[in-house]
């Protein structure tokens, strides 16, 4: 019998175009296939639950809590991810690492990970050069300044941890690059695997 995994997790460090590329695809997958892929924020569940416990009230102070706190909120996130993406065509947008005040936090620890199984782990890549330039252009969000030196080693980084979720689970690995003005290109590759 052969087993069906129907989420696609999508991570890549900030700024990177994780969430365009994504709104991008889903919109592709529609038009083309006429199916509705359900899109869910590991990100956007934690922060639910660190509300509700009033550990924070923006978003991006969440990476600055004790890391102790921010693993348990990510344990709890992950297991209702784990239960909402039961349904059709699913994208987890998640982090690869989060850079804490105590190095890197892993955004898809074994326990996370191995509750989501996903088909394939897309890693969202760009240039440094253009990923620096997109966040400070990027008024939606208070986002921490990073060097370029900095931005490459992060994206170097993501790729051994995208190795590893692939080690852990048995899911595909696979980088799309996000090129700048180029969303649709990236979005067609992503719409490829979602329909794989
Ligand atoms: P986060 O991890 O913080 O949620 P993200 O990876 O989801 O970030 P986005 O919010 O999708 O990143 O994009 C960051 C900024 O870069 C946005 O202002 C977006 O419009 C811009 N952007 C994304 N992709 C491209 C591209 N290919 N060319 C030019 N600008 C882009
Ligand atoms: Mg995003």
């Amino acid at each position: 019998m052969t087993e069906s995994r129907n989420v696609v997790i999508v991570t890549g460090i900030p700024g990177v175009g994780k969430t365009t590329v994504i709104n991008a695809a889903v919109d592709q997958v529609k038009e083309k296939h006429g199916e509705e892929v359900l899109v869910l924020n590991l990100g956007t569940e934690m922060f639910e639950i660190a509300t509700k416990a009033g550990q924070v009230k923006t978003r991006d102070e969440m990476r600055k809590l004790p890391t102790s706190i921010q693993r348990e909120n990510q344990r709890k996130a992950g297991v209702a991810i784990a239960k909402k993406a039961k349904t059709a065509k699913v994208i987890v947008d998640t982090h690869t690492l989060i850079q804490t005040n105590n190095g890197f936090l892993i955004g898809l620890p074994e326990w996370v990970a191995s509750a989501i199984k996903p088909k394939t782990v897309v890693l969202v890549e760009a240039d440094s050069e253009k990923i620096a330039s997109r966040r400070v252009g990027d008024e939606t969000r208070t986002r921490d300044a990073q060097a370029v030196i900095d931005i490459q080693i992060h994206q170097e980084m993501c790729r051994a941890a995208a190795v590893a979720v692939g080690t852990i689970t048995g899911a595909t690995v696979r980088i799309i690059k996000n090129r700048e003005g180029l969303v649709e290109e990236a979005a067609s590759e992503l719409a490829d695997t979602l329909m794989e």
